[in-house]
């Protein structure tokens, strides 16, 4: 479970988040909307610790992820995150990229660390994909690579921020297909996205957030049929 409590966090003068309250439970999955500029990105920052915060608290499975005490290359082990973009690194094959983490970070024997990066390779539909250099693939096909990547980790939470608002709208399906997948076996996520539609389709509750406030919670019906915020009528019906 994620409990989010009272989170603040400013940026110099710029509160960017006034006060975020917010529990996903396991298996649930969230999605976040709002404008830009709102606080979104940084929810997101904030949970898995790259960022700290100024008052408040993240608690991840009873540990407490901004404490002086938490080993947070140990937590973010457990919770993956994915950005719009990922640079690979160029000079490696896509599994030889997938490969990295496992070996260095959970330090894997390369056979191993090779099984699981083919075992996720596949699992998101780039089992051809292997022996490729990243460049030589779409940006959907990246994006996939990325998610591969986190997920070779054995995440228990996933974190995904607009990973398909860099691409071409004809990949944008492939992506969201693969989310789809993984909120279908249960994964725990919390999803930044444009993508209404995925919003509505996929998350058990979707999050408003206006300026640095959770202004709105709630199931997608409730959001999207019968949204009871202003700005949430006004978001909805910009991106309509
Ligand atoms: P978008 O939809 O455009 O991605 P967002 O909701 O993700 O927006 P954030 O990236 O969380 O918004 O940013 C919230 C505010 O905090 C913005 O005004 C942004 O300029 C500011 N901000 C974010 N990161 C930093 C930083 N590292 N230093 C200073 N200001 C920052
Ligand atoms: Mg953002």
């Amino acid at each position: 479970m994620i409990e989010i409590e009272n989170v603040r966090k400013s940026f110099g003068p710029l509160e960017v988040l006034k006060g975020i309250d917010l529990i996903v439970q396991k298996g649930e999955v969230v999605t976040v909307i709002g404008g830009s500029g709102s606080g979104k990105s940084t929810l997101l920052t904030c949970i898995n610790g790259l960022e700290p915060i100024d008052s408040g608290r993240v608690v991840i499975d009873g540990t407490e992820v901004h404490a002086k005490s938490t080993d947070l290359n140990k937590l973010r082990r457990k919770v993956g995150i994915v950005f719009q973009q990922w640079n690979a690194f160029p000079h490696l094959t896509v599994l030889e990229n997938v490969m990295l983490a496992p070996r260095k970070v959970l330090g894997l024997s390369k056979d191993k660390a090779e099984e699981i990066a083919v075992k996720q390779l596949t699992h998101v539909g780039l089992g051809e994909k292997l022996e490729v250099y990243p460049n030589r693939m779409s940006g959907g096909q990246q994006q996939r690579m990325a998610i591969a990547r986190a997920l070779a980790m054995s995440p228990e939470y996933m974190l995904f921020d607009e990973v398909t608002s860099a691409l071409d709208p004809m990949l944008v399906g492939e992506v969201l297909d693969t989310l789809k997948m993984l909120a279908e076996e249960g994964m725990t996520m919390i999803c930044v996205t444009h993508e209404m539609a995925f919003a509505r389709d996929v998350s058990k509750r979707v999050a408003f957030f206006h300026q640095g406030i959770m202004t709105e919670i709630g199931t997608p019906d409730q959001i999207f049929g019968a949204p009871q915020h202003p700005e949430t009528q006004k978001f909805l019906a910009s991106v309509r």
